[in-house]
């Protein structure tokens, strides 16, 4: 099964309005980026956008 994971994630924020599904939140407390898996539909705009290359897809 594929997934987005986040490695490294440098809490720009930029990638907060990209997801189509709403996929991307904010860990509480930080700025840092968790993936909700379940809402994720592989559409890779927020792993073509991260500035920081911190969202990858594994598979
Ligand atoms: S764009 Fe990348 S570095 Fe910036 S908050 Fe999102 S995952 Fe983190
Ligand atoms: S791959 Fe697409 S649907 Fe999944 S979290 Fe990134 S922008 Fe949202």
């Amino acid at each position: 099964m594929k997934y987005i994971t986040v490695i490294g994630c440098k809490k720009c924020r930029r990638c907060d309005s990209v997801c189509p599904t709403k996929a991307i939140e904010h860990i509480d407390g930080t700025a840092r980026v968790k993936i909700i898996h379940e809402m994720c539909n592989l559409c890779m705009i927020c792993v073509k956008m991260c500035p920081n290359k911190a969202l990858k897809i594994l598979e």
